[in-house]
């Protein structure tokens, strides 16, 4: 999750819309869209509102939209070059990014938060358009996702940590469990909101717990190489250098909820760098 600022994308919607004149050739999704303009606008205001009371699940369908020709809507937004050519060079600009809505490491696509064929008012409506990975595709008809990055500065700051507990070594092979949770800093409203998100999309729909399943087995059950320890080290090195680790993988998401970063985070808790100290101790005593 990162918030998409207004570097990131800066369209007015309702601009846009005013800007549609009545067509004069043959362009029917253009056509619909002039006629639809006001519903839309009412559309957009609905969005913003549910959005920013923390409540985009409960968005009512506009009855009226419901009866124009939905693929009009969808028409207008796969042809994006004449009409909303935002939509091309957001999709563009975030090519290389992460996903915005569940944190992986790599965003396919520019995706609909809320689907296209349910609300096809917001085909093209920009704070409805997200780059995110399968999470989104894999929720379908999913509607209930709640948080929209495009309307929350408050994920930027760290919404969640992984608690990883070790409860000992048998056979050799280390045995630990480790949770997703959220890190309950803000106001109650949005603390519910994220804690909605997590378990509601995140844990649901990506890939994030095997994704940390992965990658905890590989460095605890060997640090020296999973973390590149070719010598002797204190533990404030070992500190460091989770650290370092930590704050690279954040600066380049320009976010810390980019799976990598909270990984790195979790590790610094005290009894599992302790673990991976005494581990790297066994080696290099
Ligand atoms: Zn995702």
């Amino acid at each position: 999750m990162k918030y998409i600022t207004k570097d990131i994308l800066d369209v007015d919607d309702f601009l846009n819309l005013e800007k549609i004149k009545k067509p004069h050739d043959n362009h029917i999704h253009v056509k619909t869209v002039y006629n639809f303009k006001n519903e839309l606008k009412i559309s957009y205001i609905n969005y913003i509102f549910f959005a920013k009371k923390y409540r985009l699940k409960d968005l009512p369908v506009n009855s009226r939209i419901k009866i124009a020709d939905k693929k009009s809507f969808i028409e207008h937004y796969e042809n994006p070059k004449k009409f909303s050519d935002f939509i091309d060079k957001f999709r563009h600009d975030n090519r290389s990014g992460f996903c915005y809505m569940c944190g992986a490491l790599s965003a396919g696509t520019l995706d609909h938060l809320l689907p296209k064929d349910e609300y096809p008012d917001f085909s093209f409506f920009s704070k409805n358009l997200i780059p995110s990975c399968e999470c989104n595709q894999n929720k379908k008809k999913n509607i209930s996702s709640g948080l929209n990055p495009h309307f929350y500065q408050e994920c930027d700051n760290e919404l969640y940590y992984l608690d990883i507990n070790i409860n000992g070594i048998t056979n050799n092979q280390i045995s630990y469990t480790f949770e997703i949770k959220v890190k309950k800093i803000f106001s109650n409203n949005f603390n519910e909101l994220i804690e909605y998100h997590l378990n509601n999309h995140i844990l649901k729909f990506s890939d994030i717990e095997n994704y940390m399943k992965n990658q905890c087995g590989r460095i605890l059950n060997n640090p020296i190489q999973a973390l590149s320890i070719r010598k002797k080290i204190t533990k404030s090195q070992l500190i460091e250098k989770v650290e370092d680790l930590y704050f690279i993988a954040k600066n380049e998401a320009g976010s810390p909820n980019r799976w990598d970063a909270v990984l790195y985070r979790g590790l610094l808790k005290r009894s599992v760098i302790s673990y991976i100290f005494n581990e790297i101790h066994k080696q290099y005593p």
